[in-house]
């Protein structure tokens, strides 16, 4: 492997503990095998162990995607146990009841108030909407991923099982009905929405509830207990949303994270070092220097975000008065952009074979932005930091392929 446009200059770079912390936040079966594990490792390495330690304790993962690979397939993905259903639905359901009260309330007043038939007619329908927003942020609030589903129509209970996968094993007849995934399924149903939920039960036997049993809930919005993928219980929201990251984003990305989920996420080919889509240019380094933004800004004795935009904000005017500041064209995009990207040049090494963002390194960002290299250094020599959180009202942010 070549690693000389790696840099390694602070003796609390490339250790053997950092290599081992390195390791160990490595998630899913690309990263974990021969030459993907190698390459990670020893570009997490030129991080000084002390940002390693942090980043660690911030429970960072870093997971390579191969083609056709989605994040639902990694080992990143809860898989829902029986007993972590029984107890999370119940804490569902009471959050439901005051959510349903309060949006009630809310109408209480408006209705009084109003005396527009059409308008009033027009609050009715908005309800189950309302309803369904409120709940639907209050769960994912108190970290519960039971999906909210509108249901103007009857929805019969086979029909809502086939959208979230979950069938009939073949061999449930022998099972317990509790056992069966079809069993467990209607139980957090019942448990999640009440009896009241089944208008008609059918007659075709199955596990707690007839195969056939039609459901009609009250506020037309039904709590889904989960959706199996890949053989794993999953919340169904986060299936969608997982399923939307898959290989082929990573190919059209090479790499993004996801804060509020503290994840990084890297495109397999992307990952290799040098890479033979990117060259030298790190996208496990500019990743983690988002990461870093990120815990930066949560340590206040820094006045690390006001820092960092006030130079993003001189150094683009700067930049359009025809002066070089920056390295890269993606530095341009936004403070965080340029903040990573200056993470990255920090520990590259220049070379003589660069094809891609050829002056993002060390040596260039020290000559063209001393204030903002003096910066870096100083974060990255700091002996160790304090254990305070990033912020966590962030979205995942992908890196465009096309920007060089
Ligand atoms: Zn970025």
């Amino acid at each position: 492997m070549n690693i000389s446009s790696l840099r390694h200059h602070l003796p609390t770079q490339g250790t053997e503990k950092g290599r081992e912390i390195a390791a160990s936040m490595l998630r899913g079966d690309t990263l974990n095998r021969g030459p993907f594990k190698e390459a990670a490792l020893e570009q997490l390495s030129t991080v000084p162990e002390p940002w390693l330690v942090r980043l660690k304790s911030e429970g960072i993962a870093y997971v390579a995607l191969g083609y056709g690979e989605d994040l639902s397939q990694t080992n990143l993905i809860i898989n829902y146990s029986p007993e972590r259903l029984r107890k999370e639905a119940g804490t569902a359901k009471e959050i439901a009841a005051a959510v349903r009260a309060e949006v009630d309330a809310e109408l209480k007043k408006e209705r009084e108030s109003e005396t527009d038939p059409l308008r009033l007619g027009m609050l009715e329908h908005g309800r189950t909407d309302l309803l369904k927003d409120k709940l639907a942020a209050q769960l994912e609030e108190a970290g519960l991923g039971f999906a909210v589903r509108v249901t103007r129509d009857l929805l019969p209970l086979a029909f809502l099982e086939q959208e979230n996968g979950v069938e009939d094993s073949g061999y449930d007849e022998f099972l317990e009905p509790q056992e069966t995934e079809r069993g467990l399924f209607r139980e957090i149903l019942l448990d999640l929405n009440g009896p009241e939920v089944v208008s008609q039960k059918g007659s075709e036997d199955g596990p707690i509830l007839p195969n056939d049993s039609i459901l009609d809930p009250a506020d037309d919005l039904i709590l889904v207990p989960y959706a199996v993928f890949g053989s794993k219980r999953l919340s169904p929201v986060s299936r969608e949303s997982y399923k939307k990251i898959n290989g082929m984003y990573m190919d059209q990305h090479h790499g993004g994270h996801f804060w509020p989920g503290r994840l990084i996420m890297l495109d397999d080919e992307a990952t290799l070092h040098p890479s033979p889509i990117l060259s030298t240019h790190s996208v496990v380094l500019h990743e983690t220097g988002h990461a870093i933004d990120y815990i930066a800004e949560g340590i206040p004795e820094l006045n690390h975000r006001e820092t960092i935009d006030a130079m993003f904000e001189a150094d683009m005017k700067r930049q359009a008065s025809g002066e070089q500041r920056v390295l890269t064209p993606r530095a341009t995009d936004n403070a965080r952009e340029y903040f990573a990207e200056a993470v990255e040049a920090y520990l590259t090494n220049p070379t003589d074979h660069d094809t891609y963002k050829a002056d993002n390194h060390h040596v260039l960002l020290k000559q063209r932005n001393p204030e903002l290299y003096e910066y870096v250094d100083r974060l990255m020599k700091l002996p160790a930091l304090t254990a305070t959180s990033g912020p966590e009202n962030q979205g995942t942010d992908p890196e465009p392929a096309n920007s060089q």
